[in-house]
């Protein structure tokens, strides 16, 4: 740990904390980075992989639309959710979840279109249905310290994203990675969407990107962080500058929410961007990540 200059590496870390509570999720040394494929797309190196799609896997219409065109605008998977930790528990009927049905339409969008995907699940039943047709699963802000739920999605050897809750330090997203990481399942990586902070700027806005934390998180870990602007700022206007800032901030991917017509998404219409916003910022954001890594390398 020696090259770790930073007496105190977070703000709540020790230098203990890097050999004993999250040895496999420090980093080794500085330029200790984790490289990983998944369905042929590298997280950590060079490249900027994107995920895109609705919140909600609407209906088998709305995915297949999806896949299509984002796969066309520079999406390398398609997101979207069949399991929805929805707010509350009320459901009006285009609100449902589609569950069962919509991991089947996810997984005929994914053979049809020739696009892997990344779905959330919640409970530990689901985990064989969903991994049949998950290329990543999505462990959601609300179960990040669900540790039982955490060792479960790290037995089944898939690869994880780990979405940070809101009031999580980094200190707890680290030991909450460390639980899957322990389980000899190493294709792990972390997202920021956003912590609860008392000025978010907008009336419907719940939560502030925490951008600082990408710098911060890969000072002391070596798994790639992804950056989802769209949950953060609820507030699709901000979704574009914010997702560039957080290429610029050394975000190893982004997770962007798109809708074909995104006032009328089922869930938290204000936060999508539609396929010709989609299209211009993914040019953008892999130019802007071309252009840093020429910087450091060229
Ligand atoms: C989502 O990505 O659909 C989602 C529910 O995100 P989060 O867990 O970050 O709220
Ligand atoms: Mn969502």
């Amino acid at each position: 740990m020696a090259e770790i200059e930073n007496k105190n590496p977070g703000k709540d870390i020790t230098p203990e904390d890097l050999e004993t509570k999250f040895p496999l999720a420090a980093k080794k040394h500085p330029e200790h980075v984790s490289k990983f494929t998944i369905a042929g797309i590298e997280f950590g190196g060079k490249g900027l992989p994107i995920m895109a799609g609705p919140n909600m896997v609407e209906s088998r219409d709305l995915i297949f639309d999806v896949a299509e065109n984002i796969k066309h605008c520079g999406s390398h998977f398609l997101r979207g959710g069949a399991f929805k930790p929805l707010t509350f528990p009320y459901r009006s009927p285009k609100y449902n979840e589609t569950r069962e049905d919509g991991i089947r339409w996810l997984g005929e969008a994914k053979e049809r279109f020739g696009i892997p995907v990344i779905t959330e699940v919640m409970e530990e039943r689901y985990l064989p249905l969903v991994c049949e047709v998950a290329d990543i699963i999505q462990i959601g802000s609300r179960n990040m310290q669900n540790y039982p739920f955490l060792t479960a999605c790290a037995r089944t050897g898939k690869p994880i994203m780990l979405k940070r809750h809101y009031g999580a330090s980094l200190r707890d997203w680290l030991g909450a990675a460390e639980y899957i990481l322990v389980e000899g399942n190493e294709r792990v990586m972390l997202c920021e969407r956003g912590v609860s902070a008392p000025h978010t700027h907008r009336a419907t806005s719940r939560y502030l990107l925490d951008l600082q934390v990408v710098p911060a998180a890969k000072e002391i870990t070596h798994l790639p962080v992804i950056v989802d602007p769209s949950h953060a700022t609820f507030w699709a206007p901000w979704v574009r500058p914010m997702a560039l800032a957080a290429i610029a901030a050394g975000a190893d991917g982004l997770m962007i929410e798109v809708h074909p017509n995104p006032s009328q998404a089922a869930v938290d219409s204000l936060q999508p961007i539609d396929y010709r916003s989609f299209h211009s910022l993914a040019s953008a954001a892999s130019k802007l990540k071309s252009f840093l890594i020429a910087g450091e390398f060229g």
